[in-house]
């Protein structure tokens, strides 16, 4: 079996977090490439890319993996990522480097209170969403409380060895099978 092969880190960073997700990775999908991280994720050279649907808007991300990233399941986060959860994580300002045009979806906190459904951004004090005018993938945003960081949704990293999120919350709004869907009874599509 090739994940005995690799031992207990597949991507051979002697880390445990990396282990699982790569290792999970390559049972779903066997080509080395597409899971292995160029380099240490723990190191200061690590390097990571997270592109828009279109690639015209880039954040290039340098250094080690980040402290926060959190899986949220507020209703702005279910409607902003068009899923049923959204994960993202946040990076010091100056391991960024963003490229490429965005538009601004800024939302205050008073607006978010107003808003007829419950947000995160509320509890987080107001925030500015970055998208691609293009092709309309959220890439990046700033929390008004935090804007020492800069945040990214994951999912633009296309990259199954990120780590697995810390925090999560609004689980109340969680569809019941979101955190399940391994053991999902589904026709799996080639
Ligand atoms: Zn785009
Ligand atoms: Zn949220």
């Amino acid at each position: 079996m090739a994940l005995a092969t690799f031992g207990t880190c597949f991507a051979g960073f002697g880390c445990g977090v990396a282990a699982i997700s790569a290792q999970r990775c390559w049972q779903r999908n066997p080509q080395p490439t597409r899971c292995v991280s160029p380099s240490d994720p723990h190191s200061q050279n690590h390097q990571r890319i997270a592109k828009c649907n279109c690639g015209q808007l880039n954040v290039t991300v340098t250094g080690p993996d980040p402290e926060r990233i959190s899986l949220c399941h507020c209703n702005l986060c279910q409607k902003q990522s068009g899923n049923v959860f959204a994960v993202q994580a946040r990076f010091p300002k100056e391991q960024v480097k963003i490229e490429g045009t965005s538009t601004v979806w800024k939302l205050t906190k008073d607006e978010a209170d107003k808003l007829e459904y419950r947000n995160c951004v509320s509890l987080g004090g107001g925030g500015s969403f970055h998208f691609c005018p293009r092709c309309g993938s959220t890439v990046w945003y700033m929390a008004d409380a935090d804007t020492a960081r800069i945040g990214v949704k994951i999912g633009c990293f296309t990259d199954p060895a990120f780590p697995p999120p810390k925090l999560s919350g609004f689980e109340d709004y969680c569809h019941p099978w979101a955190l399940e869907t391994a053991s999902l009874a589904v026709q799996h599509l080639k």
